[in-house]
């Protein structure tokens, strides 16, 4: 499991993966934050070819091509807007993890990168998402070997430290 996942403090849209998850928002159609880099650096040709796919549900994930990025393809989810802990957005951001993973096992990719999904405008708070983020991808790990990496790619400091620590917690490092 340990040689499995992998922190990263840095831009995800330089990572050289079989997929790049990008935590869009339910249009598909670009935002700010991750999903305006990502769109920055993978070309106009994304915009075109998520326009073709009706928007997402949030929770829920749909693949694209990476176009000019290093990454092969983008797995866009939609991560829950925090609205106080009440609305399931524990349930939705898991499954934003769980729904990624699926499709990127269905298209028998084995290097996947995740930003931290809702933490940014979306106001999910870190270190419960960090928590989330972990043991979702732990779980889905030790019963899919066909996924060989998993990088948590963390831009801001605070979330890095998170990530250093629970990762330390679960798996000893
Ligand atoms: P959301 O709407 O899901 O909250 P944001 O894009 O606002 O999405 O933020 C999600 C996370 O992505 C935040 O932790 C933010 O620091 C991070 N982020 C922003 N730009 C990048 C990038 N280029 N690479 C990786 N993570 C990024």
């Amino acid at each position: 499991m340990k040689e499995k996942i992998e922190l990263v403090h840095g831009d995800i849209t330089r990572l050289e993966v079989d997929a790049i998850v990008n935590a869009a928002n339910r249009s598909l159609l670009g935002g700010g934050g991750v999903d305006g880099a990502i769109h920055r650096a993978a070309g106009p040709e994304l915009l075109e070819e998520t326009k073709t796919l009706n928007g997402c549900q949030t929770g829920q994930a749909k693949i694209t091509s990476g176009y000019k990025l290093p990454a092969k393809y983008v797995i866009h989810t939609v991560g829950p807007v925090w609205k106080g802990g009440k609305r399931k957005e524990s349930e939705l951001l898991a499954s934003c993890y769980t729904s990624s993973l699926q499709l990127a096992s269905r298209h028998g990719l084995q290097t996947i990168a995740f930003p931290n999904i809702s933490t940014g405008v979306y106001g999910f708070p870190k270190k419960a998402a960090a928590d989330i983020a972990i043991s979702t991808v732990m779980d889905f790990l030790s019963d899919h070997t066909e996924i060989q990496k998993v990088y948590f790619v963390c831009f801001d400091q605070e979330n890095h430290q998170l990530y250093e620590k629970k990762l330390q917690e679960h798996l000893g490092e």
